[in-house]
């Protein structure tokens, strides 16, 4: 069994107190029987802060969250309270874990980093070579993938190979994907897209703020001074998390991976209109926001992938995608 990686994997470090969404605020967090057993076992003081600031319900374990729902061992100096008292090895699964996801095939396990964390899309936008994907641990056992399995990997290097084509752009390799699967990207607005957002489960209000107020806007300048490579990037990582089952048809993510580089650069245009900000830092937020409203969000994933199934057309006209640029 392998174990995958992207190559920037090794870089990411958790930035801690410097972070500005600390995945320990707003967040429900399990703890994994192995380390509830674990925390049981801790004395004195330290054993009683663990225990009162744990809760059960039908569901499992986790930490009792408090005032502005925080953890309640992110000290005020944003930093975790059961690291400096016990170690990192005291971390549950999920800390240990967060912000990777993981994708599991019969011969491999793919890891990457997720959007969520501010830290990790400093890291995938802006790397300036091509994404590649390298063998990060292996256990000599040769597992064997099923055929349906070759098949879904060579198409998908294919597709990575479309994706990080910087010869062209952006919108042409979004196109040349788009005839890969033999399917168009569905023929809606950008306003139109919005709506379609807004009717799905929201958690933070910034992104409801965000989307409404883009909404309003009728002339989207999606030139910038972000360069494409970024907008591969980012079709690269939603490629790598999303196209990853080998028994579906995998037209609808695909599709879901294009709306993602498509709706994060309407909203990024749209802030640049707005004001003169740190063009970097929003263009993160907003992936971030993104990532933990739709991706971090299998209800909302799953109802977007659908919906791109379904309003999706046939590719017999060869049809090209671009950008609606007005309501
Ligand atoms: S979101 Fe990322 S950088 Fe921020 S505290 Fe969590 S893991 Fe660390």
């Amino acid at each position: 069994m392998k174990l995958i990686v992207p190559d920037y994997y090794n870089d990411f470090c958790c930035i801690a107190d410097r972070c500005k969404h600390s995945c320990c605020i707003g967040w429900e967090i399990d703890i994994d029987n192995e380390t509830l057993e674990r925390y049981r076992n801790i004395g004195g003081d330290f054993g009683v802060r663990l225990q009162d600031g744990i809760e059960t319900d039908i569901c499992g374990a986790h930490f009792r969250l408090g005032a502005q729902e925080r953890c309640p061992f992110l000290n005020r100096e944003g930093l975790c309270d059961i690291i400096l008292t016990l170690g990192e090895a005291y971390l549950s699964q999920i800390c240990t874990d967060h912000p990777r996801f993981c994708s599991f095939y019969s011969d491999r396990t793919e890891i990457g980093l997720g959007l969520c964390c501010e830290e990790a899309t400093r890291i995938i936008l802006f790397k300036e070579t091509e994404t590649k994907f390298s063998v990060l641990d292996d256990d000599g056992e040769e597992e064997i993938p099923t055929e349906e399995e070759k098949a879904f990997f060579a198409q998908r290097e294919r597709l990575f190979t479309l994706a990080q084509d910087r010869r062209k752009t952006i919108s042409e390799r979004m196109n040349d994907l788009q005839r890969e699967i033999g399917l168009v990207f569905p023929n809606r607005s950008f306003a139109e897209w919005v709506d379609i957002f807004l009717s799905l489960e929201c958690m933070d209000d910034a992104w409801k703020t965000l989307l409404l107020e883009s909404r309003k806007k009728s002339v989207y300048d999606v030139s910038s001074d972000i360069p494409e490579i970024i907008w591969g990037q980012l079709l690269v990582y939603f490629l790598y998390r999303h196209v990853s089952d080998p028994e579906r048809d995998i037209g609808g993510s695909v599709l879901f991976a294009i709306l993602g580089v498509y709706m994060i650069r309407n909203l990024f245009s749209y802030l640049c209109c707005r004001e003169k900000a740190n063009k970097k830092e929003e263009l993160i937020e907003i992936c971030r926001l993104y990532s933990s409203e739709i991706e971090y969000s299998e209800e909302n994933t799953e109802q977007l992938i659908l919906f791109l199934e379904k309003s999706s057309q046939k590719n017999e006209r060869k049809d090209d995608f671009r950008y609606e640029r007005n309501d």
